[in-house]
């Protein structure tokens, strides 16, 4: 293994084994299979005392059904109260589809690493989502606006199949209010979608190209989350166009299982994803045999 750059480390999360009583406050559907859950600590005092950061996920317990990991698509600065953008693909995750508000669930954690974005003040932002990658990209891009401040440049590339899947589209004007840059890129059309069609890593070309690089340089760190086949096409991308790769941090949830370390299915050779993970900076993931 080659020695590691000196760099902002993806922040490493307090491990808690603590399962709070909580409920379900609110449901908004966002498209035909993700729903958006607000789900609140019923403890006020732990509900103050709860803290996470942006990439973390938790467990989210349904009594008599078992418990899945989340990631926290909501601002950590919104103390015990949580938003989780969940998908309905199986078991679990289907019967939640069919729960409402004041439903009772359990919720562990935070669990993780997570993206460093208290290191990054001063530097310039590219966040880069495909699909449900969104879900925890949400927590950073809400974090960063709520200091926009503290940030040079900020950018968001966003790409889902079709236009009915793209999720949280009721927020992209209040991101952009926020001096934020935000392209959308679809795969397929639908009637009615008047922006591009392609892959997302089109729209990274197109700027680079374009002579915006000189935006993605050495100030740049970028975040970037959405389905594996995705993260080193982009990964490469913004490594060519001059971005550090220990500058770049990809959540690499999906080889998850319970979250804890202890059921053995997310090790990539001796590093368990779920305790050192899921948040990595492109560095440690080229360096992680078989990890994309
Ligand atoms: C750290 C971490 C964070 C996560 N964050 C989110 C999140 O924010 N939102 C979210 O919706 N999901 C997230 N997931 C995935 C989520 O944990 C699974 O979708 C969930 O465990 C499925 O549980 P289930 O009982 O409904 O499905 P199961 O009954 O266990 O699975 C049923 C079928 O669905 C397939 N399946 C399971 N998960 C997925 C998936 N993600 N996509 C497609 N097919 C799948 C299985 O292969 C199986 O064939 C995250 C996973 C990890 C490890």
């Amino acid at each position: 293994m080659k020695t590691k750059p000196e760099s902002i480390q993806p922040g490493a999360g307090e491990q808690f084994e603590y399962s709070y009583k909580a409920e379900i406050t609110n449901v908004f559907p966002l498209t035909r299979m993700e729903k958006l859950y607000q789900i609140q600590l019923v403890d006020a005092k732990e509900r103050a005392e709860f803290i996470f950061q942006p990439g973390q996920f938790v467990m989210l317990e349904l009594p008599g059904l078992g418990e899945a990991p989340f990631s926290i698509s909501s601002s950590p600065l919104r103390r015990g109260d949580l938003e989780l953008c969940i998908r309905a693909v199986g078991n679990m995750t289907r019967f939640l589809d069919r729960v409402g508000r004041g439903a009772m669930v359990g919720i562990s954690g935070p669990f993780g690493t997570h993206f460093p974005v208290e290191k990054m003040e001063g530097e310039d932002i590219l966040l880069i989502a495909g699909g449900l990658g969104i879900a925890p990209l949400r927590s950073p891009i809400l974090t960063i606006l709520e200091q926009r401040s503290r940030y040079g440049r900020v950018d968001i590339i966003y790409g889902a199949r079709r236009p009915s899947e793209l999720l949280f589209g009721y927020e992209y004007a209040m991101w952009r209010r926020f001096d934020v840059g935000l392209e959308i890129i679809v795969d397929h059309e639908e009637p009615g979608w008047q922006g591009p069609v392609g892959l997302i890593t089109e729209i990274l070309r197109a700027r680079i190209g374009a002579g915006s690089a000189d935006a993605l340089r050495q100030r740049t760190s970028a975040i970037v989350c959405g389905p594996p086949v995705m993260f080193r096409f982009v990964c490469d991308l913004l490594v060519q166009a001059g971005v550090p790769v220990e500058k770049i941090f990809v959540s690499l949830e999906r080889r998850m299982h319970c979250g804890r370390g202890k059921c053995c299915r997310c090790n990539i050779g001796s590093t368990y994803t779920c305790l050192e993970g899921p948040v990595f900076d492109y560095w440690s993931v080229l360096n992680l045999k078989e990890a994309i």
